[in-house]
């Protein structure tokens, strides 16, 4: 049986991180699709090849003319993308994969492959969107602002999405996307 891609998106600083770590501690046979991305790694919290590919723009451009991503998009002013080679050879191997991607790069990969499940995690409210962004401080405050600034765009879109979780107790939240893995690994059998 063929494994099943899942989509996370949600504004900066919603803690979409944080869940899916606890939620992966939880379950089995299901991986994040690590993204090449052309914005530089943050000191302390970024690692090569686990949080994220670095390349620089010349390689990125590369890599989509040679058609190696299933989707990518500009974002906060960055060139993020998903690697084709990664979601393919998990999903043939009948493991799971969770894409953490914008809400750009999720409408394309659910147009290319509407079987995949999409999540959106919203944060309680804008004002405690902001106090979190500001909370983690991995930003400079202009980049924090536009962050800010997309959120709302980004919320907006949540309606399309299959599932909205809210995260405003990590445990509970956490607890959901449990169960909405598991409630599409019944489907499937
Ligand atoms: P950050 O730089 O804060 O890790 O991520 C910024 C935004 O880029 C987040 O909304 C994240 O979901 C999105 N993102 C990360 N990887 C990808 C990707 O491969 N494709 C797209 N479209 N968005 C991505």
């Amino acid at each position: 049986m063929k494994g099943r891609l899942y989509i996370f998106s949600g504004p900066a600083g919603v803690g979409k991180g944080t869940l899916l770590r606890r939620a992966f501690e939880k379950l089995s046979n299901i991986k994040y699709s690590v993204s090449c991305t052309t914005r530089a790694p943050r000191p302390e919290l970024d690692k090569e090849g686990e949080t994220y590919y670095f390349v620089t723009e010349d390689e990125f451009r590369r890599r989509i003319a040679d058609g190696d991503f299933l989707e990518y998009a500009e974002v906060h002013g960055h060139l993020y993308g998903t690697r084709r080679d990664i979601v393919e050879k998990a999903l043939d191997s009948g493991t799971d994969i969770v894409l953490e991607i914008d809400v750009q790069g999720a409408r394309i990969v659910k147009e290319k492959m509407p079987e995949a499940v999409t999540v959106f995690v919203k944060p309680p409210s804008m004002e405690e969107l902001r106090r979190r962004l500001r909370g983690r401080g991995s930003e400079p405050p202009e980049e924090q602002a536009l962050r800010i600034k997309n959120a709302e765009a980004e919320i907006a879109c949540a309606d399309s999405y299959d599932y909205v979780v809210v995260n405003d107790d990590l445990d509970r939240a956490v607890d959901e996307i449990i169960n909405i893995v598991k409630e599409n690994r019944e489907e499937q059998r």
